[in-house]
């Protein structure tokens, strides 16, 4: 046969030549033939050494997910015969193995004990042992450790039943790597170690799903009854699905599902932006409302702010109190104004009624007592002049009697009036009561004692509730008088603005800010460890050195001494801020300017 050229004539060409010389039919032997018949003396062609670089990807550590995304690069690599890919992963490989990597061990073992210490629903403390012996026993290597030591951690915190978490992903992705490379019968074998515990634990995870569904899911339904109903027919489904039909169901259900509530998300998103522009419109009409009252504008203009900003729930319950309170003091300014006015309208219809008739019975006395003056000079005898007299004297009497009433009037008037005005008085006296009863400092716009106690307790039953740090800051701005005393009161008062304009855009927004005093603040900062605390506190320094406060064209640089501590379980708010009190005062003596934690 003359020379084959197209492939499946060379390959068919090569079985023959292997029989016809009794070759073993390999695959070393084939493509040695093949190459021959094909004519192929490219050296590269047949120089992949493909079963040498099987066995040394078989023999590399595949450890750590990155060895693992390495070794499914290399496998790939051999797979195309591709020497480059393989010469890279090969080089990839060595440098990720001598990489000598940052693992931050301290902060590792602080998030490990504080996960340890909380309590996470369904998780026992001897389970979390079991766990962490686990993870101790099979880390063979730091690194592995390290990042598997992560993995719990982090389980620990998102509630979930930790060893099983970190044992499924690792038996998955060993899995993967060596079913990619290696035989594929690997994996169906019934296996033991990691991979049985992982299928032992999908009950467990089917569980956990369906509660997910049925308690985190549905409850965000309650306006989608179809939905919440369809959630519910999921979650049995996902607590009965036990064969691969049944999951293949359950999955391609979910996934229907999945799209309806991004369906829906999007739906809520567009409402919930319509919402807050109707809010913000409220809003511009209440702010074009107020124009003679400092305090209320000033509220308007924060509401406005709180408004605009992306919104959080905190935000939403900060915008909806300072709300409430600038409704409820346009009502009493209101109420105290119709009293006034109405007042203001019965004393001047008073003075015109009692100027008319006055006015009338003064001008007919006149033509009376011209009448009578006439008659007096055209008198001829003394007997018409005493006729004339008692005259005068009775339209003198009638005159008297007119002026006396009218006086009288006008004092009841000014009575009523004196009245009215106490009135208003009274209701101012209210309002600045009521006043105290609000949230927040009027100078400042930050909380005031009042609003410092009700987040106070929020916050301590999100921070129980969460099992989560919170730390509890006091700070004293240092030499304050000395600033009031050669630069004036108001300068004194645009500095604490000034102060907390600094803290307000420093601090991340779930954090408190409250004056306790005159120029002392407390901060509550949830969800933080006291380090941490202390650390945002000294920003907060930097940043004050950073945005320097200017009066008069004068540059003021604001300092403050700060205490920190963590909130106790058997604390209350006044032994937390008694602590935080001491700290402070630590900081004062130590030469003011500093935090010191307690
Ligand atoms: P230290 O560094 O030790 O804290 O000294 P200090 O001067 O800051 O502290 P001190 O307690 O001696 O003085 C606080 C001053 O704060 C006294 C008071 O006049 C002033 N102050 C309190 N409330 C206000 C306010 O609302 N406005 C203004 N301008 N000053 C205030
Ligand atoms: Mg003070
Ligand atoms: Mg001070």
């Amino acid at each position: 046969m003359a020379n084959p050229s197209n492939p499946s004539e060379i390959a068919r060409e090569t079985l023959k030549q292997l029989m016809v010389r009794r070759l073993a039919p390999s695959p070393d032997n084939y493509l040695a033939i093949y190459n021959e018949i094909a004519g192929v003396t490219d050296k590269s062609a047949e120089a992949f050494p493909e079963r040498e670089l099987k066995s040394l990807l078989l023999a590399l550590p595949k450890e750590t997910p990155v060895q693992q995304r390495l070794a499914r690069e290399l496998d790939q690599a051999l797979k195309t015969a591709n020497w480059e890919d393989y010469r890279k992963g090969l080089v990839d490989f060595i440098v990720e193995h001598s990489a000598e990597s940052d693992l931050v061990w301290n902060d590792l073992i602080a998030d490990l004990l504080r996960q340890w210490d909380a309590k996470q629903s369904g998780l026992t403390p001897a389970r979390k042992r079991e766990s962490l012996e686990r993870v101790l026993n099979t880390a063979k290597n730091n690194e592995l450790l390290f990042s598997r030591l992560q993995n719990l951690t982090k389980s620990w915190s998102l509630n979930e039943p930790a060893a099983d978490s970190i044992e499924v992903a690792d038996s998955t992705s060993d899995t993967e790597t060596e079913g990619a490379m290696a035989s594929p019968v690997q994996t169906a074998t019934p296996a033991t170690g990691p991979l049985s515990r992982a299928s032992e634990l999908l009950p467990e995870l089917r569980d956990i799903f369906a509660y997910t569904l049925e308690t985190v899911v549905a409850t965000q339904l309650d306006d989608e009854p179809e939905l919440a109903n369809q959630v519910k027919a999921l979650a049995a489904s996902a607590r009965k699905a036990s064969t691969i039909k049944a999951m293949n169901d359950l999955l391609a259900e979910i996934k229907r599902f999945a799209f309806r509530l991004e369906f829906l998300a999007e739906d809520r998103n567009e409402l919930r932006t319509g919402l807050l522009k109707l809010l913000q419109l409220v809003i511009e009409n209440v702010s074009e409302l107020v124009i003679d009252d400092g305090w209320m504008s000033g509220q308007v203009a924060v509401v406005r702010d709180i408004v605009a900003k992306p919104m959080n729930l905190r935000m939403v319950t900060d915008a909806e109190h300072r709300l409430k309170e600038v409704i409820f003091k346009q009502s009493q300014l209101k109420h105290s104004l119709v009293e006034a006015k109405e007042a203001l309208k019965q004393m001047l219809a008073g003075f015109v009624d009692h100027l008319a008739e006055f006015a009338d019975s003064t001008s007919d006395y006149h033509d009376k007592i011209e009448v009578c003056a006439e008659k007096i000079s055209k008198a001829n005898d003394i007997s018409q002049l005493e006729n004339v007299l008692a005259e005068v004297i009775k339209e003198t009497r009638i005159i008297q009697l007119n002026a006396q009433r009218s006086r009288d009037d006008l004092r009841l008037t000014r009575e009523r009036v004196e009245a009215a005005e106490r009135r208003v008085n009274e209701l101012q006296q209210e309002l600045d009561k009521a006043s105290t009863l609000v949230r927040h400092d009027q100078l400042t716009g930050s909380l005031n004692r009042k609003g410092l106690e009700e987040t106070f307790e929020v916050e301590v039953a999100r921070a129980q509730r969460r099992k989560s740090p919170l730390c509890v800051a006091l700070l004293d701005i240092d030499n304050f008088k000395k600033l009031n005393d050669t630069l004036g009161h108001d300068a004194g008062d645009a500095a604490l603005i000034h102060l907390v304009s600094v803290v307000r855009e420093t601090l991340r927004p779930q954090d408190t800010l409250a004056r306790f005093g005159g120029e002392e603040f407390v901060i509550l900062l949830p969800d933080t460890p006291v380090e941490d605390a202390t650390k945002a506190l000294v920003r907060l320094q930097r940043e004050l050195t950073k945005r320097i406060f200017l009066t008069d064209n004068e540059k003021i640089l604001i300092t403050f001494s700060a205490g920190v501590t963590e909130y106790r379980t058997s604390d209350t708010q006044a032994t937390v801020t008694k602590r935080a009190d001491e700290a402070m005062y630590a900081a004062k003596k130590a030469g003011k300017n500093r935090v010191i934690s307690a």
